[in-house]
């Protein structure tokens, strides 16, 4: 689950971590107000859309300049003078309104977000700050260690990407003790290797292991500080952040769970994970309906090999009910990309005629206007089978994993 760079602020500056001051405005009239609450002066108004690349996006109308968005959003080209941009620094209340104007109900394209781009409904209004340094921090999962690791590098601005391709060397990496957190030897060590010393190094420190701390604490799966700067004044803050958390970690921080912002999760998927499916939606066109996720991988694999698409993974689960089955049938439907839909059940848990009775009161409730092939497997699969063939809906059954791919690749060609 990711959170908003205003929201990731809040969490860390709860737990230790320098981080400019901010405010959250959804209208031109609140940022200017909060452009006078934090003191005038420099203020960056910053749009707040999970998508980095922000100060290089462009913020168009809804139905604006597809041409220029899909320039952005290649990262072919820089943001043309006089586009906003969705970070931009503001000397005025009436610049800070301005600014939130051009970018409030408007979509963000970075080169993160596609050409589709991210509506923005809120701004935060932060106090700027001078600049001396620019570095970079970040903290993720390392699966070959198998613990986190946090990098650092004095290439901070740019897009890390970059600098792990071009110069791998220019990353410091500390792999972290998940009971210790990060040592002090290793603070020092990543202090040193972004050439910070005196009270900038004492800042730095404590900001490197209490963003540790954080992490550990509440089971992210990834923070990034892009830049991390240095002050004239040798402090040092996270002039951004973003943060990830690991989703089945989440019921034991209801806190963050909350800062869920459903206008940029896909509807789909949200409405999925309430009836306990996991659901991912993909750019096919044939929907897929399994139980377990090996077997949900297995199946999208074998349409892919047959020449199909998946348009979808769909996990119902290992003991899959009606409603479910019907919520499920419900999704995919609803997604008017998707031309037929593979049901592969293996009766385990559940008995296949259990299934098959499920599916045909799902048929009927449901309009159901593409192919539909179903495979399947398992306890009672005879029953199951037999309740499908003599229903008199239009159901075509398989038999086994390939015969099944294929005929729901032929199903969806003949219907187009
Ligand atoms: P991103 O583009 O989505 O990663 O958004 P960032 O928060 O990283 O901002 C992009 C860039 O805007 C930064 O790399 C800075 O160069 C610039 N910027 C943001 N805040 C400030 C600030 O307080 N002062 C100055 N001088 N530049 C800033
Ligand atoms: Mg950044």
């Amino acid at each position: 689950m990711k959170v908003h760079e205003y929201q990731a602020k809040e969490l860390l500056k709860g737990s230790g971590v320098a981080v400019p001051a901010g405010i959250v405005a959804t209208t031109p009239e609140q940022a200017g107000e909060a452009y006078e609450s934090l003191g005038g002066g420099l203020i960056v108004i910053k749009a707040q859309v999970h998508a980095g690349g922000r100060g290089k996006g462009v913020a168009v109308d809804p139905q604006g300049d597809r041409a220029l968005a899909l320039e952005i959003a290649s990262g072919r080209k820089p943001r043309p003078k006089g586009t906003a941009g969705g970070v931009q620094l503001v000397k005025s209340k009436a610049e800070a309104a301005a600014a939130a104007a051009s970018l409030l109900g408007k979509t963000l394209v970075t080169y993160q977000t596609g050409i589709e781009g991210s509506r923005v409904n809120k701004v935060l209004v932060t106090v700027g700050h001078e600049i001396a340094r620019e570095l970079y921090l970040g903290l993720a999962v390392d699966r070959g260690l198998q613990c986190p690791v946090l990098m650092a590098s004095t290439e901070g601005g740019v897009e890390i990407e970059t600098v792990a391709h071009e110069h791998p060397e220019k990353i410091h990496r500390e792999p972290i003790d998940v009971g210790l957190g990060l040592g002090d030897f290793q603070a020092r060590k990543i202090s040193k290797a972004l050439g910070l010393s005196g009270k900038a190094a004492k800042n730095g420190e404590v900001l490197f292991k209490a963003l540790t701390r954080f992490f550990l604490d509440q089971d992210a799966s990834l923070a990034e500080i892009n830049p991390l700067i240095v002050t004239d004044k040798d402090e040092v803050l996270a002039l951004d952040c973003k943060l990830t958390f690991d989703d089945n970690a989440m019921f034991r921080h209801p806190d963050i769970a909350a800062m869920l912002d459903p206008a940029e999760e896909d509807a789909a998927e949200l409405r999925a994970g309430k009836s306990g499916l996991s659901f991912v939606s993909l750019d096919g066109n044939i929907g897929c309906l399994v139980n377990g996720a090996g077997l949900a991988m297995s199946t999208m694999d074998l349409i892919q090999y047959h020449g199909g698409t998946p348009a979808n993974f769909l996990d119902v689960g290992g003991g899959a009910n009606k409603d479910q089955v019907l919520e499920a049938f419900r999704i995919l439907l609803g997604d008017p990309k998707v031309k037929g839909v593979l049901v592969n059940i293996f009766g385990g848990i559940m008995k296949c005629d259990t299934i098959a009775s499920a599916l045909l009161a799902a048929y009927d409730e449901i309009d159901f206007r593409v192919p539909l092939v179903v495979r399947l497997e398992g306890t009672n699969v005879e029953a199951g089978k037999k309740l499908l063939s003599e229903s008199g809906r239009k159901i075509i059954t398989a038999d086994g994993l390939t015969d099944a791919a294929k005929k729901i690749v032929a199903a969806v060609k003949g219907a187009a």
